[in-house]
């Protein structure tokens, strides 16, 4: 059906589309990789007024559009759906501007993270958004996603750092509101309507990010805990102790022991198992100072109880092996073709009950239940996977669809979201009931259907 209009975008944006065998298999689907579906048209704007136009067309011919950044996305948003023609930021790349005073950058949205890490190195600044995809992902997608990532305890997810940002909305009206100061009170904050609509309401063009100075120190410690409760007194404590808490990520054994066996190069480097680690880590302004404190805390800690041990990284090189760890993630993901992979939120006060509840209500089911648990824990963000390892793919495949049902279920039942990160894009669309209220969905459709009356902006996504 796409066949008809492609002389008519490619008279409008020349050398932008691909089409037919120029069209490769990147187009077709993202991280999650579910459901994927080659797209008949991509169109690769190089200017933010391409975007513009292409969307102005769009709408006139009621054509849907779904927005791809570096398509590493987990929810199946940027995999491209019947008769959608994908538009692709990847062309449309590059710093702006850095603004050493004000302590900001800004980028177009096809930018890679990666890139932009660099880019606030190189000015002696530090931009702390980080997550595992930062080669592949742009700061649009970060943006469209409100992404996560493993500093979100200090530095807040990505809505925190964005101070302004250029979107083009469906019928092509370019909005700009490229601020660069912390306070901006003047009316609606319209950004807040484009970060984490994930590209439902506009296609994210340029963005400005709040920079920080460079941290001195840092120092990261893997430690080992019996019970969950001595793990959110430690959290706390530390936090009340230590300037600036940056990460706290939390895995249970049913985790670690599991990127372990997968990962034989890998060593354990406590002596005995133990039920839960973290993986911690602290910045500061003064090198020896910090290393000081954060010693003496941990000594403190281990002295008192609770702290079972604690392994501190003495050099760069560990501290990237606590990492290894927690990014061994991949490795399952990449051994496991059917299974249940859930971003999901829990308040930390009901997170040790939810874990058990998922554990029990599966396991009454599932035959041969695998589980792996891990997460940013104290941003109430849990990451769990789950699959079954007995008989045949149906049936693999069956249990994982009634996993994903119960799951959630668990999670609405004791107030938690579906995803606490990743986005709802068209994998969780059924259910966001379970986390919003049926006044919340009303207000966002109202929303919808007044930014994108024809809904021509990745339908079927989100709501
Ligand atoms: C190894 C790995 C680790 C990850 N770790 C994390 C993590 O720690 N925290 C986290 O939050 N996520 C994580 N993710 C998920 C993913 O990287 C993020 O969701 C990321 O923000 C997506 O960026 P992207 O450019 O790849 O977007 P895409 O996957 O291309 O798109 C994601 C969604 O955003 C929309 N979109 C993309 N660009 C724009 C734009 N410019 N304007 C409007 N809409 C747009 C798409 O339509 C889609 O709905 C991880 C993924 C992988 C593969």
């Amino acid at each position: 059906m796409l066949d008809k209009y492609y002389r008519e975008i490619e008279n409008l944006l020349p050398n932008s589309v691909l089409v037919g065998d120029a069209v490769s298999d990147k187009y077709a689907v993202d991280w999650s990789a579910e459901d994927a579906h080659q797209p008949t048209i991509v169109v690769r704007p190089k200017r933010v007024e391409d975007v513009s136009a292409l969307l102005a067309y769009c709408s006139a011919n009621r054509l849907s559009v779904v927005t791809q950044g570096g398509l590493t996305g987990l929810s199946g948003g940027a995999t491209p759906q019947q008769d959608e023609v994908a538009l692709s930021l990847e062309l449309l790349s590059g710093i702006t501007d850095i603004d050493q005073q004000s302590m900001t950058l800004s980028a177009l949205a096809g930018t890679p993270l990666a890139e932009l890490q660099q880019a606030a190195q190189d000015a002696g600044f530090y931009l702390p958004l980080d997550l595992g995809a930062r080669g592949s992902c742009t700061i649009g997608g970060n943006v469209a996603t409100n992404a996560g990532g493993n500093q979100v305890l200090y530095y807040g997810m990505t809505r925190a750092l964005v101070l302004g940002l250029t979107a083009v909305t469906a019928d092509g009206t370019v909005v700009r509101s490229m601020n660069k100061m912390l306070k901006n009170n003047a009316g609606y904050d319209i950004k807040q309507l484009f970060i984490g609509s994930e590209g439902t309401l506009g296609v994210v063009t340029e963005v400005v990010l709040r920079l920080y100075p460079q941290a001195v120190s840092k120092k990261s410690a893997l430690c080992a805990f019996s019970h969950f409760d001595d793990v959110v007194e430690f959290l706390q404590a530390m936090q009340r102790r230590l300037p600036k808490v940056t990460a706290f990520e939390l895995m249970w054994s049913n985790y670690t022991e599991r990127v372990y066996a997968m990962n034989p190069s890998y060593r354990d480097p406590f002596n005995k198992k133990h039920p839960l680690y973290v993986l911690i880590e602290a910045e500061g302004g003064d090198l020896e100072r910090d290393s000081q404190l954060f010693d003496e805390v941990l000594a403190d800690y281990l002295e008192q109880g609770g702290l079972v041990d604690a392994v501190i990284a003495q050099s760069h090189a560990d501290a990237e092996k606590f990492w290894q760890l927690r990014d061994g993630v991949m490795s399952i993901l990449a051994n496991i073709k059917h299974r249940a992979n859930f971003d999901v939120g829990v308040p930390v006060s009901v997170m040790s009950e939810f874990v058990q509840r998922v554990e029990q209500v599966l396991s009454e089911t599932i035959n041969d239940l695998k589980l792996c648990t891990f997460g940013h824990m104290a941003d109430g963000n849990l990451h769990i996977l789950a699959w079954t390892d007995s008989g045949g793919e149906a049936d693999k495949a069956k249990a994982v669809a009634f996993i994903y049902q119960k799951v959630y279920e668990i999670v609405g039942d004791m107030d938690g979201t579906v995803t606490a990160e990743h986005g709802v894009g068209a994998m969780k669309r059924k259910y966001l009931h379970l986390c919003r209220s049926e006044e919340e969905i009303a207000l966002m459709r109202l929303l919808k259907q007044a930014m994108d009356p024809k809904g021509i902006l990745n339908p079927n996504r989100v709501l």
